[in-house]
């Protein structure tokens, strides 16, 4: 199993060094973030998802799951991630951004990006009951809809849903 550490991990490893896929390998890297992110969900009890918003090169936005932590049904990830962006950029338009994000984004988030007018969005793991990118539904790049985004999905997808997988597994043993 490749863990990706950091940017220079590659660097003096032979035939690897001439990887062809520079874009796949900073996607990678930013989904790192977003997986620390989704740590803290867990660490604080909630459904362990994590997104970053990267612009130019840096984080803007940064979210974890905090639903039973604020009492808010819409605190997902991505949408805590995508208000810190705009707040930081002064702008409720993110068309120069990319999202991270550990899971397929539900329909609220996926609503929420285009609203946003993300560039792109990068994910981990499907989620079969909820994704509204392919999974369960199509709201992202709807043919209704105008604006259509780039998307990457299945990046990491091993560590994200492991997360996923342990919590609910520890859930369900601490309710015995
Ligand atoms: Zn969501």
């Amino acid at each position: 199993m490749s863990r990706y550490n950091g940017l220079d991990s590659r660097a003096g490893q032979g035939p690897m060094s001439n990887d062809p896929q520079p874009v796949a390998a900073s996607d990678e890297f930013w989904m790192e973030e977003a997986l620390r992110a989704a740590q803290r969900a867990l660490e604080a009890g909630e459904v362990p998802v994590g997104a970053v918003v990267v612009c130019a090169g840096e984080i803007v936005g940064r979210g974890w799951n905090r639903n039973l932590t604020d009492s808010d049904p819409s605190a997902h990830a991505e949408i805590i991630a995508l208000r810190q962006a705009g707040a930081n950029l002064g702008n409720h338009r993110l068309g120069d951004c990319e999202l991270f994000a550990t899971i397929e984004p539900c329909p609220m988030c996926a609503g929420a990006l285009v609203h946003a007018r993300v560039k792109r969005l990068i994910y981990g793991a499907d989620d079969p009951k909820a994704g509204a990118v392919h999974s369960a539904m199509e709201v992202l790049n709807h043919p209704k809809l105008n604006h259509q985004m780039e998307v990457c999905g299945g990046v990491l997808a091993g560590r994200s849903g492991e997360l996923l997988q342990s919590f609910f597994r520890s859930r369900r043993t601490e309710g015995r």
